[in-house]
């Protein structure tokens, strides 16, 4: 690859992997980061305490060559612990033996990357460094040092990797032909604290990521390597119920004594920590084009902020960072082609997971609650057993595979229509047994195309290679 000069706005988990990967191929690098350095502060380390990694995020940190680094800080989660309103528990596994996804200090992974990006010498990371504003034309950025004053910074690429509210995206979104969609939940997010048990250890099972869903609300935990478990609470904003309802400390104390009883000894610090710990909004952003004239190209959250049911935000950032460097690859010198190759061939996909994961809130605070639920994750299974090269479960697809996301969901679409003709057809588990349900279970399945297992593995579509503009949404 031709050795180019670049500015990357943001040192958040998107940036500072993108810079490390950039500077692995020997471009000069420069981050511009608003905040101080992680690394010497004691500021929070962003909007949440711990993340889940997944298979997508794992193969950029191995091309990154981080994956045996970070692995020592990660906590495997093997599937779901769900805490029903009677108080009884359920594990449900996220995919076969084997398969999990892992718990990561934000902020410690945050740390390892701006660290990784500093291993080179032609890049470099400007803390204090808020971007205020960017040519796209030249391209230069305007930069506020840590002194208030006003710098000009020119390079051949700038990428916009600023997260959800990025000040790159807002001087895109002065051009003609920019689209721009953000949607609030009515919903907020609060997160809380289980500490370690008097000898050290976890008080609840620290191989799952626990749910207490409850309808229209819900609470879920995921285990930190100290012993402690982040807790966060997702609950309406407004409402009878809601977290402008809970105003003292005794409301709160109701609250959770009714709804989640079981949490109540184990959270010690539970209504300081309410009303210290801020309420955190959760937006979807949707934005098209990605990329301005080959010079500027948004990435992460920029491009596309997604709500965190899926646990995908950042695995999805990431991936970004995998495919872009393919396109890169493949087009270089000419980065203005890969850009635009590499935004249609991705937004579909932005789409789909941005979708899902609004899908997913509903299934994780109600759905896993019904009755059938169970009896369908079930068949789902076993279809899943019995037609591995065509049936893969949607929740594998994502969080298992390297298929693109939009191929994820559109499979998963014509799964779904499989199961409630199956389930109509079944009372219980024996059902599956008889021949008339054979048949029609054989005859469903075999519509569905076989899985491309180059497409599992994540490979970019020779087609869309061939092709960059014949496919994608505009
Ligand atoms: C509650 C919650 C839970 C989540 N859980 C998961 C999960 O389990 N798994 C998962 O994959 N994802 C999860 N996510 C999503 C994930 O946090 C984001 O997708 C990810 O942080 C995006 O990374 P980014 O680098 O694109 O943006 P950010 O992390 O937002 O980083 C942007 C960086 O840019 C800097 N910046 C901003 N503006 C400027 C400026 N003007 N000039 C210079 N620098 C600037 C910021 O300081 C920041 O360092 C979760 C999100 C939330 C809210």
């Amino acid at each position: 690859m031709r050795q180019r000069n670049v500015v990357i706005v943001g040192a958040g988990l998107v940036g500072a992997l993108w810079a490390r990967l950039l500077a692995q191929q020997g471009h000069r690098v420069t981050v511009l980061e608003r905040r101080s350095d992680l690394r010497r502060t004691a500021i929070p380390g962003g909007r949440s305490i711990n993340l889940a990694v997944s298979d997508r995020g794992w193969r950029a940190l191995r091309l990154a060559r981080l994956d045996e680094q970070v692995r020592p800080f990660a906590l495997p989660m093997e599937g779901r612990m769900i805490h029903e309103p009677s108080g009884s528990t359920r594990f449900q596994p996220y995919g076969k033996p084997g398969q999990a996804i892992y718990s990561f200090h934000r902020r410690r992974l945050n740390e390892l990357l701006l660290t990784a990006v500093e291993e080179y010498p032609n890049a470099r990371i400007l803390f204090e460094h808020r971007c205020v504003d960017v040519e796209l034309e030249t391209p230069a950025v305007l930069v506020e040092t840590p002194t208030g004053e006003r710098q000009r910074l020119e390079a051949e690429v700038v990428f916009g990797v600023d997260g959800a509210y990025s000040a790159v995206r807002l001087r895109m979104q002065h051009l003609e032909g920019f689209n721009y969609c953000q949607e609030y939940l009515d919903y907020g997010y609060k997160e809380l604290t289980i500490p370690p048990r008097s000898d050290g250890a976890w008080a609840l099972f620290p191989r799952a990521l626990h749910i207490w869903p409850r309808h229209s609300f819900m609470l879920i935990a995921l285990p930190n390597p100290d012993g402690s478990f982040t807790c966060t609470l997702f609950f309406p904003l407004e409402g009878e119920l809601s977290f402008a309802a809970l105003r003292t400390e005794e409301d709160v104390r109701h609250f959770f004594r009714s709804e989640f009883p079981d949490t109540v000894p184990l959270m010690p610090k539970l209504t300081e920590e309410f009303f210290v710990n801020p309420t955190g909004s959760l937006l979807t952003i949707r934005c098209f084009p990605w990329s301005y004239d080959g010079k500027v190209l948004l990435l992460g959250d920029a491009a596309h902020a997604i709500v965190p049911f899926y646990g995908q935000g950042m695995n999805a950032g990431f991936e970004d960072c995998v495919v872009l460097l393919e396109f890169l690859r493949q087009y270089d010198p000419d980065w203005s082609t890969a850009f635009r190759a590499f935004e249609r061939f991705r937004k579909p996909s932005a789409d789909a997971i941005a979708q899902l994961a609004l899908e997913n809130f509903v299934e994780m605070r109600d759905g896993v609650l019904h009755p059938r639920f169970q009896l369908r994750k079930k068949l789902e299974q076993y279809l899943a057993d019995r037609y591995p090269d065509r049936f893969v479960p949607l929740y594998t697809m994502v969080t298992f595979t390297h298929m693109p996301y939009a191929e994820a969901l559109r499979r998963g679409r014509l799964q779904e229509r499989i199961l409630e003709i199956l389930l109509e057809r079944t009372e219980s588990e024996s059902d599956w047994q008889a021949p008339s349900f054979q048949q029609m279970m054989e005859k469903l399945v075999e519509e569905l195309p076989p899985c491309d297992p180059a497409l599992l593995a994540g490979a970019v579509p020779e087609r869309i290679l061939e092709h960059p503009f014949g496919t994608g949404s505009g």
